[in-house]
């Protein structure tokens, strides 16, 4: 089963992958997470990148699916795939639509997660994640230890460097112009669900984990 994550920054898509994760076989790809990678390494993508990523821009579409496309060449994405973060607007699904189909595939699942901006903003000003293994901290909801060390790698634990407020915001606006009318597009193709995202992760999760269980029966 290939399930797309859609949501704003901050709705909390990492986090429902996660939970997928622990209980389907699937892997999560993250355009966000391989783009930090690909500048984490300071490879020419990974520079050029970093450039749009800074101010909250999206990245040219032609190297967004450049590593796309070499990410799903590995062959642990045959039981199916978590998309995180990409596509992020119509030109992209349409890319992406043409590659599951060359593929012999197709998105089976849209999960919209939404929540209001308010919620969002808070969040993303709050969140931190571990330098070292990647995982999710935030300061109001799930604190680290009081000296920011990772629980789970005993990593550094920071805040990413686009979660200021004045990136955030146009995190938020890009979501809103190039990344919401995607809910049109796969509406009208009925692959779309709709979740409340301004909920604790475990109460989103119910949501989630029955739409994936009742698409996985029929
Ligand atoms: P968030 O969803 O919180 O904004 P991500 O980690 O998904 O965080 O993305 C961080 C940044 O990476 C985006 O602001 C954008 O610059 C870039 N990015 C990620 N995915 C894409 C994509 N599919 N197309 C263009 N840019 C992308
Ligand atoms: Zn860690």
């Amino acid at each position: 089963m290939n399930i797309l994550l859609l949501g704003a920054p901050g709705s909390g898509k990492g986090s429902q992958a996660e939970q997928i994760l622990k209980e389907n076989p699937f892997v999560q790809i993250s355009t966000g997470d391989l783009l930090r990678n690909a500048l984490a390494k300071k490879t020419p993508d990974g520079l050029l990148a970093g450039e749009y990523m800074r101010k909250g821009d999206l990245v040219p579409d032609e190297l967004v699916l450049k590593i796309l496309k070499e990410r799903l060449r590995e062959p642990d994405c045959e039981n199916g795939v978590i998309f995180d973060g990409y596509p992020r607007n119509v030109a992209q699904a349409e890319m992406l639509d043409g590659i599951l189909k060359a593929d012999g595939k197709k998105l089976d699942l849209v999960l919209n997660i939404e929540s209001p901006f308010e919620v969002l903003m808070a969040r993303l000003l709050s969140r931190r994640v571990c330098s070292k293994c990647g995982k999710s901290y935030n300061m109001i909801s799930n604190p680290p230890s009081a000296d920011n060390i990772c629980g789970v790698c005993g990593g550094k634990v920071i805040a990413r460097e686009d979660d200021r407020e004045d990136v955030i915001k146009n995190r938020l606006e890009v979501y809103t112009s190039s990344t919401k009318p995607l809910r049109d597009y796969y509406e009208s193709r009925g692959v779309l669900f709709s979740i409340d995202g301004d909920r604790k992760i475990p109460e989103i999760y119910e949501d989630v984990k029955m739409i994936i269980n009742r698409k996985g029966k029929n």
